[in-house]
């Protein structure tokens, strides 16, 4: 994560910048950032990750299901959206953005206008035409790619985008859980035999896995039901969590694990695996991969040449996952009594620069010269520069989570700050001389 300092010197020359590294120039001072902190909990906010990002400032509700993002929540985002920009274009996976305005005509095609229900957001534009707002994209895409994917030597294609979708959920709850506007990356991909969907396939699992494991999250790939939508093979990544709607059966000791909506086995029985008993938990579904099969692109005659020119429907699989539901996944699993954990994959900044008292000119003038230095370093730095009582700093950076506190304080007058590790508690006083090399053993032991 931290780039050598004469990359982004060159990086930055060659973009006509000059030699200050972009990131440098960010100023983060917590006296102009907008995080605004609550010290009452909405009673609706249930569950502790989603009380966390209301109290320390990283959501607001709008409406039920629909929330802005405030800075510190959009920062997460933007690190896990990172995270499967990579893992996607490693594997080949073109990025685009489809609208989230779909006429009714798509729909008609599949008839899923009929059959999607009251999940989905219909409305009417000026000539009483109807739209929806897209839940999902397997029409828009098939629409898109069809006249170009005539012939087999286009195929296979893997394309992605991250956007907002909706879906009018009966039960919207659990904050940033189940939304009625979310963000979602969905993927699909376009293949002229099974082999080769087999394969893509193969490779999203891959991906996921690289994924959630580099969001820092405790998850499980589980079978999952391939009911409604169609197709041959599914499967889900849970995040194991208490919280979660979903219960995962699961093998004491094989590999078999599913969601109880494909088999309902008590804790207890036999494993189908012929391997240890069943056992339950609970997860939250973050992301989801699916043969589709030919169901769309029969319905809406999207048809390839193969080698023999003969035309066949193009086999389809989609791949979704949850982006904005990771982030509370992730908080789920990575918080305590004092607020949240970031696992500093995707945690909105790296470090939190805490000046206890910005009127006493030693510590401003350390903290700020720290706060510069860490910047040049190449971390991501929050600087706590406001006039507030040391209390409300220490319990705002301690709800807030950041992987490593710097306190500058009266020690700074011995040449010595405070450094605290989020994550396991761990304190202790550096010399001002040594905290360069501290914060960079102390961040890369951090989880
Ligand atoms: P669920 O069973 O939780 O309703 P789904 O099976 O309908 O989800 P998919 O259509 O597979 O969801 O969507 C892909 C991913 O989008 C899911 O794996 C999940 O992470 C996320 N997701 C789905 N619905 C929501 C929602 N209402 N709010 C936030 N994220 C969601
Ligand atoms: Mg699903």
């Amino acid at each position: 994560m931290i780039v050598p300092f004469t990359r982004i010197l060159r990086r930055c020359a060659v973009k006509g910048l000059g030699v200050l590294p972009i990131f440098c120039r960010k100023d983060m001072k917590q006296s102009q950032y907008f995080i605004p902190t609550l010290r009452e909990v909405p009673s609706d906010a249930e569950i502790r990750s989603h009380q966390f990002l209301l109290r320390a400032g990283f959501i607001r509700q709008v409406a039920a299901g629909v929330y802005t993002y405030l800075p510190l929540a959009k920062r997460v985002l933007n690190k896990v959206e990172g995270i499967v920009r990579e893992e996607l274009e490693a594997i080949g996976s073109n990025e685009l953005l489809m609208p989230a305005l779909q006429p009714k005509e798509l729909w008609d095609q599949t008839g899923r206008w009929d059959v999607y229900g009251g999940e989905l957001v219909r409305l009417k534009d000026r000539h009483n035409r109807d739209f929806a707002l897209g839940p999902t994209h397997e029409e828009v895409i098939t629409e898109v790619v069809k006249d170009y994917l005539n012939s087999y030597k286009k195929l296979p294609l893997n394309v992605f985008q991250i956007q907002t979708k909706f879906r009018d959920e009966a039960r919207p709850r659990f904050g940033l859980m189940r939304g009625r506007e979310f963000i979602m990356k969905d993927a699909y991909t376009f293949h002229a035999t099974e082999e080769s969907l087999d394969e893509a396939y193969h490779n999203f699992v891959k991906a996921y896995t690289n994924i959630f494991t580099r969001c820092g999250l405790h998850f499980r790939m589980v079978e999952a039901d391939s009911g409604q939508i169609g197709g041959s093979q599914s499967a889900e990544f849970m995040a194991l969590a208490e919280v979660g709607e979903d219960t995962i059966v699961y093998s004491t000791t094989g590999n078999f694990a599913a969601n109880s909506e494909v088999v309902d086995l008590p804790v207890g029985a036999p494993s189908p695996d012929g391997n240890g008993e069943i056992a339950h938990a609970k997860g939250i579904e973050v992301g989801h991969v699916f043969k589709l099969g030919t169901k769309y692109s029969e319905a809406m005659n999207a048809n390839f040449l193969d080698e023999n020119q003969k035309k066949q429907s193009l086999i389809m699989g989609c791949y979704g996952i949850g982006i904005s539901r990771v982030l509370m996944a992730a908080l789920e699993q990575n918080n305590d009594d004092n607020g949240m954990i970031w696992p500093k994959a995707i945690a909105p900044f790296d470090v939190h620069v805490v000046a206890v008292d910005m009127k006493k000119a030693d510590q401003a003038e350390a903290a700020e010269k720290l706060y510069a230095d860490l910047k040049m370093a190449g971390y991501s730095v929050l600087f706590d520069d406001r006039k507030e009582r040391p209390g409300v700093k220490f319990s705002d950076a301690d709800l807030i989570g950041l992987p490593i506190r710097i306190t500058v304080g009266r020690g700074v007058s011995e040449g010595t700050v405070e450094l605290k590790v989020r994550s396991t508690g761990e304190t202790l006083d550096v010399n001002l001389s040594e905290i360069a090399q501290v914060v960079k053993d102390k961040y890369s032991e951090a989880k």
